[in-house]
């Protein structure tokens, strides 16, 4: 791999009697692992399934393990949630963020969730998470993996650090910044950023770092935590940056951080460093404004009588375009551009209620009164929207691999049209 000359000799002048170990490690193809979804599936049963070879364990990592399979993120139990694939480094975020108090959580800078999805799990559903991402096409991806993963107590926004500032003055328990850096831990990953890289590019990322610091900082309540990310070495970006940050916020201490390199770790570069504030508030902002509509909420109780087992609980909010949202309980109000606010239950068009893709990916077999549950192989046909043969009552059904949802279907006379968004299908 054809490195910057000046990457190499800033490494050289880090790593000392390392460095050629660390270039060494460059010969190396990138480690790949995925990430099992405890709110679908447990780590060990996952293991009894797994339809390739699972290597090791990631160690800093519950639910983390190595893989060689290429073709995971077309797989059934892809689609169905089961797992996310991530970087094995960009899990030790984890280790970070499992004992803190996670009431309330924001991922500043989310998409595309790798981060949010790892807190969601630790979260089992509750309390509120918001992930926010700046780049709105970014964000859409970054909602539906938090779709596809099941998430339930999360709204997603997509607003400027400033902005959401404005909004949260000392109100998050736990505040993600996993920042947009100079990417240098992952040049074996994406060789096409390499001749972007620049001492210039560097400085002008820790600048921008340093900005959305300052964001993050106001935003976190007293006694609550800081994380701050990077997937890069670059000390300017890294430990200098947290250096700087703590001599300006005297409130925020210094709990713990870390840094792998390839050749220490078994992944790429990254950088965490976990900051708890000592001083401050926790403020109580205005609650989430919820929009009740009356003819909306009959008919989608109607539907909800015949298609789960029990009326789910919780406030619903009709949106001026007729979507309907199951909020996490206690949800603030936003007030910046907003893609949803929990589960998506569906669409009331004025006419009747449409259910969504979201509201089936939140679910659990049990939960629903009809369930048709596929084989791996069936799957696949329903994963390209082909319909379905099946003796059913007529009605919404959900449609899964095995217990696992991957969508909807609708019954009529013994066929199931196929109900799987066209913009998701297998191809
Ligand atoms: N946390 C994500 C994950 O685990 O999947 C990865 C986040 S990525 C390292 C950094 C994100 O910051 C990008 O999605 C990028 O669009 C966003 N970003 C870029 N400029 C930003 C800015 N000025 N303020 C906030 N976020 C920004």
């Amino acid at each position: 791999m054809n490195l910057p000359e000046d990457f190499l000799s800033r490494m050289k002048e880090r790593l000392g009697d390392e460095f050629p170990a660390f270039l060494q490690s460059y010969e190396n193809p990138p480690q790949r692992a995925l990430r099992v979804n405890p709110l679908k599936i447990d780590a060990d049963e996952f293991v009894k399934r797994a339809p390739y070879p699972l290597g090791e364990r990631v160690k800093w990592a519950e639910s983390g393990f190595y893989i060689a399979e290429q073709k995971a993120g077309s797989d059934v139990y892809h689609y169905a949630g089961l797992y996310y694939l991530q970087e094995p480094s960009a899990m030790c975020v984890g280790e970070l963020t499992v004992n803190a108090k996670k009431e309330r959580v924001l991922d500043l800078c989310a998409a595309p969730g790798g981060k949010t999805t790892l807190v969601a799990a630790q979260m089992q559903g509750e309390g509120i998470l918001i992930a926010n991402e700046i780049d709105f096409g970014r964000a859409k991806i970054l909602s539906q993996n938090i779709e596809r993963l099941g998430v339930k107590n999360c709204a997603v926004t997509s607003a400027e650090p400033k902005q959401i500032a404005e909004r949260f003055s000392e109100y998050f328990d736990l505040v993600l910044v996993d920042a947009p850096c100079s990417g240098e831990g992952m040049f074996k990953k994406e060789p096409e950023a390499v001749p972007h890289w620049s001492v210039q590019n560097v400085k002008m990322c820790a600048a921008r770092q340093r900005d959305i610091l300052e964001q993050a900082a106001s935003t976190v309540c007293g006694g609550g935590e800081l994380m701050y990310s990077t997937c890069t070495f670059a000390e300017e970006e890294d430990e200098r940056q947290i250096r700087s940050f703590l001599e300006r916020h005297p409130e925020f201490q210094l709990v713990e951080e870390h840094k792998l390199y390839p050749h220490t770790a078994k992944g790429e570069g990254h950088y965490c460093a976990r900051l708890r504030k000592t001083d401050g508030e926790r403020r109580e902002p205005k609650r989430f404004p919820v929009t009740r509509n009356a003819q909306a909420n009959r008919a989608f109780k109607e539907f909800a009588e015949d298609f789960f087992v029990a009326m789910p609980q919780g406030e619903i909010t009709a949106r001026s375009d007729g979507r309907m949202y199951l909020l996490p309980n206690g949800l603030p109000a936003l007030g910046v551009r907003t893609l949803r606010t929990g589960v998506e239950l569906g669409e009331w068009d004025g006419r009747i209620f449409k259910p969504a893709h979201a509201l089936a990916m939140s679910m659990k077999r049990e939960e629903c009164k009809r369930f048709v549950s596929l084989s791996r192989e069936e799957s696949v046909n329903y994963l390209r929207g082909e319909p379905l043969e099946r003796k059913l009552e007529n009605g919404w059904c959900v449609v899964g691999v095995e217990e696992y949802p991957l969508g909807l279907g609708k019954c009529v006379n013994g066929v199931i049209k196929n109900h799987f968004p066209k913009g998701l299908r297998k191809r």
